[in-house]
């Protein structure tokens, strides 16, 4: 009989020649445990995801009341399913009166790809700006949007009429024309390893976009949900976007994905065609409860409050002379190493030590720490201790 090990390289698809293999039987908090009963601290939330940490007793309950309910019953847009108004209404909450018109998806790439066309459609326009380093998912719109040549080379044809700018760069917003029906940006840039402009480009941003009539499409897929001590990011920077986009740690561990506008804007896929965007399981309603149940959660714990302290502890725990430079927004946070070679071993290390880390898509030498928001000071500096330790044993 093949181990279980083997039946995963044998018969699930695979992504890399190198998968981590790692083999979780169950997850609490910010704690993993293997097959074997080993305990890892999850340093990374399942790649942004686990804001809330691994089954959180409120998203729990509202999964299992749900599933108590009902499951799948019809389309996204159809009927009155109490867990997405519930969802709809609750997020509205958190943002400016504007963004008042939830459209509920599946995933962060179909989130991107409702909002690229949304932009289309209620412009008129064909082109997109996006930035450079940028990741906004695998599909084929969305990595059309993706500033990196080597994800895209293979995978020609793509959307036509996309541009990409440096972040942060102000004069290349000149680039952003009335040919443009959208920028497409991360309000922190994730995947480039932790990149974020200052309030100066934002202000810089929305004049611009308003300029030219163009839509502000903030990608928080990664970044919002409380991951940097705001519930949203763009909260940092005094502006507001024409369309936000969310997902991953949206779900609390379910999947489920969002892209909100205002309900003047959102009203072009009800017309010519009728049902301009569709999705079947889209606010499927088990993970729309979840979500909900995420989202009072974050502020009703006051998860916010703390963030800031945390983040700072990382820092001043985090000293060592591989260590070239760390940046942060909040919990989102990409320590920095020489390179790969340096850092691959030391995440080697530090997950035979007990602490899962990985790297950035784009930024190979940089560290990911995106710790559940609910991580404990202590929590904090055992797991720098670990890192630490794995430096030292790798560096020296
Ligand atoms: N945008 C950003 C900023 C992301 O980090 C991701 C996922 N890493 C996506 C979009 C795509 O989300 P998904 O994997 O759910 O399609």
């Amino acid at each position: 009989m093949p181990s279980q090990r083997q039946l995963f390289l044998n018969h699930l698809a695979q992504t890399s020649d190198a998968p981590l293999m790692l083999e979780m039987t169950s997850a609490e908090g910010i704690y993993m445990t293997d097959v074997d009963g080993k305990q890892y601290i999850d340093l990374i939330s399942g790649i942004g995801v686990s804001n809330v940490g691994h089954r959180h007793p409120r998203v729990v309950e509202a999964i299992k009341d749900q599933v108590d309910k009902h499951l799948h019953v019809m389309v996204y847009g159809e009927f009155v399913q109490s867990p997405q108004v519930k969802l709809a209404e609750a997020l509205t909450r958190t943002l400016p009166k504007k963004l008042d018109s939830v459209y509920l998806v599946n995933s962060g790439s179909e989130a991107i790809e409702g909002a690229m066309k949304l932009a289309k459609r209620y412009t008129g326009r064909r082109e997109i700006v996006a930035c450079h380093n940028a990741y906004h998912g695998s599909s084929h719109g969305a990595l059309s949007l993706t500033g990196s040549e080597s994800f895209k080379r293979n995978y020609r044809p793509l959307i036509p009429g996309i541009s990409h700018i440096n972040f942060g760069n102000v004069s290349e917003l000149e680039m952003i024309s009335e040919s443009t029906a959208a920028f497409v940006v991360e309000t922190v840039q994730g995947e480039a390893g932790v990149r974020h402009a200052n309030q100066e480009y934002w202000s810089e941003v929305r004049k611009r976009c308003d300029e030219t009539g163009t839509l502000l499409i903030l990608d928080e897929i990664q970044c919002g949900f409380g991951r940097t001590g705001k519930f949203w990011a763009f909260e940092h920077y005094g502006i507001e976007p024409d369309v936000l986009v969310s997902a991953k740690g949206m779900g609390g561990g379910m999947p489920i994905g969002c892209f909100i506008s205002n309900k003047n804007t959102m009203a072009v896929f009800t017309e010519n065609p009728v049902l301009g965007h569709i999705s079947t399981f889209g606010g499927h309603p088990v993970s729309s409860a979840a979500s909900l149940a995420t989202l009072e959660t974050i502020l009703q714990e006051n998860l916010l409050e703390g963030i800031e302290t945390k983040a700072n502890l990382f820092l001043e725990y985090l000293k060592h002379p591989a260590i070239m430079d760390i940046r942060n927004k909040g919990l989102m946070m990409a320590v920095e190493f020489e390179s790969y070679d340096v850092l691959k071993p030391i995440i080697d290390k530090a997950i035979a030590l007990g602490v899962v880390t990985d790297w950035f898509l784009f930024n190979d030498k940089s560290m990911r720490i995106a710790p559940p928001l609910i991580i404990t000071e202590d929590e904090i500096k055992k797991a720098c201790e670990i890192i630490l330790q794995a430096i030292k044993e790798v560096v020296s």
